[in-house]
């Protein structure tokens, strides 16, 4: 797929342009005010005196208030050209460019009433210079991350655009792709550094050798709109058919369900192993030796987490990575080895994780020896973390 890419000169133009106004940096409100920025996203929040106009900036904060949301693409493309003649600039963005955006909070800088730093504007100067170039030292780019504003996603999303030969964005819309491809680990990101995120980038050019970082970027988009479309039609699917087979009732209460731990997951991500354990524990102190639930369809949706965790993405009955993956992890179903209707136990013994079709199949056909297989399964998985 061939994409415009006249944007990543345009952004190098611009922002070496921008880089002779650090000591003119009211006149760069100036000119947001000029393009059409909204005054009200130009306020600095103070303690005392009544809130102002910002007298600071930096590159990467001026950028990002380009890609503002609420903004129409239209609007988008008439300020760069704007901006191509207050600068003079000799590159034209032709159309819009597939790029990572961010979402909200455009500025690097916090308010003062939000505590900025002395030396916060000064840092974000520098490591924009360092973009550039090509080589960000370590202790820029962790100071920089620092600041109360910025996040690891907003700065490699500016790394990105500045310098998208050399850079690559970790954000929310790349990290589940980078998970899928196993060039970053699953569950919730811990705090990223310099050295790990060099360790990002080396183990992308590794997996991917012949693609640059602006192809894989839109790799990962297709991927994940594909994956939303995926998931939409499945579940579309699932609503529509009512039968009143037995079986099938507890197969669409399980679909159900699959919401509720979906919401569940945004909320806790991965937990330890440890913490499962003593859990468990306490539950099985309080209810004799298991946990029975009175309720035939009942489940916790806990329990049906952890053994999507244990399954480490793997569908328990054909063992294939899951189809498709949503919210930054794979998407699997739970599902009773021994059905809840059948008096089957919503214990973790009695649990499997599997791919959308094989759930389909253990509803349908129940065969001895896809049963088997899932009770085998299960004794390897629990023994594996130790349960
Ligand atoms: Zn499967
Ligand atoms: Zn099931």
């Amino acid at each position: 797929m061939t994409q415009d890419k006249s944007w990543v000169s345009f952004f190098r133009e611009l922002t070496e342009a921008l880089l002779s106004y650090e000591n003119k940096q009211e006149e760069l409100i100036k000119i947001l005010i000029d393009i059409g920025i909204e005054e009200q996203k130009l306020i600095d929040k103070t303690n005392t005196q009544k809130d102002e106009i910002v007298k600071v900036t930096d590159p990467l904060s001026f950028i990002s208030l380009l890609f503002l949301q609420e903004h129409k693409k239209e609007t988008r493309l008439d300020r760069f050209k704007e901006l191509r003649n207050i600068f003079k600039l000799s590159t034209v963005v032709i159309r819009n460019p597939m790029l990572p955006i961010i979402q909200n909070k455009p500025w690097f800088i916090p308010h003062q009433k939000d505590g900025r730093k002395p030396d916060d504007v000064e840092i974000l100067w520098t490591l924009t210079k360092q973009i550039l170039q090509g080589d960000i030292a370590q202790d820029v780019f962790d100071r920089a991350l620092k600041i109360k504003n910025t996040k690891v996603g907003k700065i490699t999303t500016m790394m990105f655009i500045l310098n998208p030969q050399k850079y690559f964005v970790i954000n929310n819309g790349s990290i589940p792709y980078l998970q899928f491809k196993r060039i970053m680990p699953p569950g919730k990101m811990k705090q990223l550094n310099f050295e790990t995120y060099l360790k990002i980038l080396a183990r992308l050019k590794k997996i991917f050798p012949n693609q640059d970082f602006i192809d894989i970027n839109e790799e990962a988009y297709f991927w994940k709109e594909n994956n939303k479309q995926y998931a939409k039609e499945l579940i579309k699917t699932l609503k529509e058919k009512s039968d009143n087979n037995y079986a099938d009732q507890e197969y669409l209460l399980e679909i159900k369900n699959n919401e509720n731990e979906e919401t569940l997951y945004k909320k806790i991500g991965e937990v330890p192993i440890s913490k499962i354990r003593e859990e468990i524990k306490k539950e099985s102190q309080k209810n004799g030796k298991k946990a029975i639930t009175t309720k035939r369809y009942e489940r916790n949706p806990k329990l049906a987490l952890y053994i999507k965790q244990f399954s480490k993405g793997k569908c328990m009955l054909c063992c294939k990575d899951a189809p498709f993956w949503v919210n930054n992890h794979p998407f699997l179903e739970s599902h009773h080895i021994k059905f809840r209707s059948e008096n089957g136990e919503d214990v973790l013994e009695n649990l499997s994780a599997l791919c959308p079709n094989c759930h389909r199949k253990m509803h349908l056909l129940q065969t001895i020896e896809d049963i088997n297989k899932l009770v085998e399964k299960n004794k390897e998985i629990l023994k594996e973390v130790g349960l």
